[in-house]
């Protein structure tokens, strides 16, 4: 999956079209980092009240221009009120800059990333569209002409989950899944034109088929059919309810060479009391009784997951259960969040009960014990040779590629002769983080 860096000044709003950007980018195929370093695209969305917020912009664009150097394939967007105001005027001060876009065109986001992919030229977009509604769009789009060596494929929209502290049931609505004709058909284009991986998308791609089709069919049958299309070298998907994970998904890692082992689990908590209040409807015994069988059937499969502390009610000891889960399961990356409560959500209606100088560190603590897993599991591949399907340009100095092992670990690769798209060996040196650098055994 491609990265985006997304960075926001200001107000409320411009966090909320921060999230709407980046639903909208997950669904094009780019999932958010942290690290600017691992990023192919980095959006600043900005504020134009108060001259300080400014001054930031500019001083942190003027941090980005070593890397936009480093790495031509980078894209840098300016979005936001910033980019209403100014325009054409960001473009000369920053020509570095692909793109300045005002808040109206937050639906755009990935349209304008393709024309920058497209055409290769900078360009300001601003103005109102007075007709359109302020919603959360539908995500179709037309397919891309040029996929890259990773390519996604949304299978299932909405979720009829409803855990307590999440919008999406209210925003994108129920389960709908899609046709595994149009998907096959999807699949074989998308590969016809250099995809080499597919990835499936949805808020729960387990719950695929159950809603929405002519005729139902269970999620490990559409893996089956798609590791028959010619052309698909690697399977994934993400991301997965832990209550309808089935056996018979476990049973399609083990026999299908192309399905990846990597598996991104949601857990949210280690502690069954807090996993009550948030609605997972399952407890951590019935989790790890899920991962054990895994394992039993595939050994070198690699976890991840997501987490959030600080959520109401989580006491020291419900949060000492999490960091309990981290270790013994062994996570090799974690997508870690301090709660926040979100209008519209059931959560917002119970009291907010940890402060958030706790929930801070509650999440620090988190990081820290993530960090220290990673790098324990990323020594154990140096010296080893692992096979990388190579997804573009490393911006790491000294490293011309980057791509992923089966596992997804991202590899920054030494090497000359290589291209985005090529399937390589390379033999690792180091661990940085939830990265391995190595080179390119030919
Ligand atoms: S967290 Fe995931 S499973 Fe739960 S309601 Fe949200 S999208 Fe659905």
């Amino acid at each position: 999956m491609k990265q985006v860096y997304l960075d926001t000044f200001g107000c409320q709003m411009n966090v909320a079209d921060t999230d709407r950007m980046e639903l909208i980018l997950f669904h094009s195929g780019y999932q958010r980092t942290l690290e600017k370093e691992d990023a192919d695209l980095i959006l600043v969305n900005t504020c134009s009240i108060r001259e300080k917020a400014e001054q930031k912009t500019f001083s942190l664009f003027g941090g980005l221009k070593p890397l936009k150097r480093a790495n031509p394939d980078l894209i840098l967007g300016l979005t936001g009120c910033l980019g209403q105001q100014d325009g054409k005027k960001l473009l000369q001060r920053m020509p570095y800059l692909d793109f300045v876009m005002g808040p109206d065109q937050v639906e755009g986001i990935a349209q304008a990333v393709d024309r920058v992919r497209t055409t290769g030229k900078s360009f300001v977009w601003t103005g109102f569209d007075q007709e359109k509604a302020y919603s959360i769009p539908e995500i179709s789009g037309d397919l891309p002409q040029t996929p890259g060596a990773s390519a996604f494929v949304n299978i299932i929209k909405g979720c009829d989950k409803f855990c307590t502290f999440c919008i999406v049931p209210f925003t994108r609505g129920r389960e709908k899944s899609r046709e595994p004709e149009e998907l096959i058909a999807e699949i074989s284009h998308l590969v016809s034109r250099g995809a080499k991986e597919i990835i499936l998308l949805g808020q729960n791609v387990n719950s695929y088929g159950k809603r929405g089709l002519k005729k139902a069919m269970p999620f490990h049958e559409l893996l089956y059919c798609i590791a028959e299309i010619p052309g698909v070298e690697r399977l994934r998907f993400t991301t997965s309810h832990p209550n309808d994970f089935t056996r018979e998904t476990i049973r399609a890692y083990r026999d299908l060479d192309v399905l990846q082992n990597h598996l991104h689990l949601p857990v949210q908590s280690g502690n069954d009391s807090v996993l009550n209040t948030m609605r997972r409807d399952h407890t951590i015994a019935e989790y790890l009784e899920l991962l054990t069988e895994l394992k039993s059937e595939v050994p070198d499969i690699a976890l991840s997951t997501d987490i959030i502390v600080g959520f109401p009610g989580e006491t020291d000891a419900a949060f000492e259960d999490t960091l309990t889960i981290m270790e013994k399961v062994g996570y090799s990356s974690s997508y870690m969040f301090a709660y926040s409560p979100r209008p519209g959500t059931p959560a917002n209606d119970l009291p907010d009960s940890v402060p958030e100088e706790v929930k801070k560190q509650r999440l620090q603590k988190t990081i820290a014990m993530q960090s220290q897993i990673s790098q324990q599991q990323g020594q154990v591949y140096i010296g080893e040779k692992v096979a990388v399907l190579i997804e573009g340009r490393s911006s790491k100095p000294g490293y011309a590629f980057k791509g992923r092992n089966p596992q997804y670990w991202n590899v920054n690769i030494q090497g000359s002769d290589l291209k985005t798209g090529d399937t390589v060996t390379v033999e690792i040196e180091q661990v940085s983080g939830h990265s391995l650098n190595g080179k390119a055994l030919l």
